[in-house]
């Protein structure tokens, strides 16, 4: 090869290492900075309308005396969960993500900036309502529970095992429903346990408040 010729070069990346390995350096800032002011944190994810903001109203109700808790919600717009929230005596902050379908930690970081976190033991984060993309960014929480419920048919475990595999604790809301439904909860408990035969499983109804009291066993809060 002479000095004229120059061979053609092709650069191959792969995307999400430098994307997923960004927000991991941000989650790992954020578990700094909870540990350093004591905060327990625990991400909620879930699609729309499987109960989100529903469990964390009901888990506010029972932990406010005990704990001063802090919500962050994630929207693409409104302050609808927020101000939900709100409205059971803790302090919230509405993240609007605008286009994003999920919450990153670096959003998560800067809601941060905006409250004296010196004034808070627990931390709640209401992720964006989608069961896909919200399990590959980690926000730097102690726990992540993801929230299926009986009015989504029957497959959503089977249509999304990894979001399944990322958490740490599975909630199967709207207990309250599943006579009215017919619907087979034993077969979703099974698909989950085919996912992770070690999953902690809790059916629950944020309605009624059934099995409310054993998550926050489970969370040991
Ligand atoms: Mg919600
Ligand atoms: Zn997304």
């Amino acid at each position: 090869m002479n000095g004229s010729e120059r061979r053609q070069k092709t650069v191959e990346i792969d995307i999400r290492k430098d994307l997923f390995g960004a927000n991991e350096n941000a989650a790992a800032l954020n578990t700094e900075i909870f540990k350093k002011h004591g905060i327990i944190a625990i991400d909620i994810m879930g699609s729309v309308g499987t109960g989100k903001t529903q469990l964390i109203e009901a888990l506010c109700d029972r932990l406010r005396e005990k704990y001063r808790i802090l919500m962050l919600a994630g929207d693409l717009a409104t302050t609808i969960d927020a101000d939900r929230v709100a409205s059971h005596g803790v302090d919230t902050v509405q993240i609007n993500t605008g286009t994003a379908c999920h919450l990153d930690a670096r959003m998560v970081k800067v809601a941060l900036q905006k409250v004296d976190l010196a004034d808070y033991q627990v931390v709640f984060i209401e992720n964006v309502g989608n069961l896909i993309c919200p399990a590959g960014y980690s926000l730097g929480v102690d726990k992540k529970i993801v929230v299926v419920s009986v009015t989504e048919g029957p497959y959503m475990v089977r249509k999304h095992p990894l979001t399944i595999k990322h958490a740490d604790i599975i909630i199967i809301n709207k207990i309250d429903l599943v006579n009215a439904l017919e619907f087979d909860i034993d077969a979703l408990e099974a698909d989950i346990r085919e996912v992770d035969a070690k999953m902690p499983v809790l059916r629950v109804s944020s309605k009624t408040g059934e099995g409310i009291d054993k998550l926050i066993e489970v969370l040991h809060l």
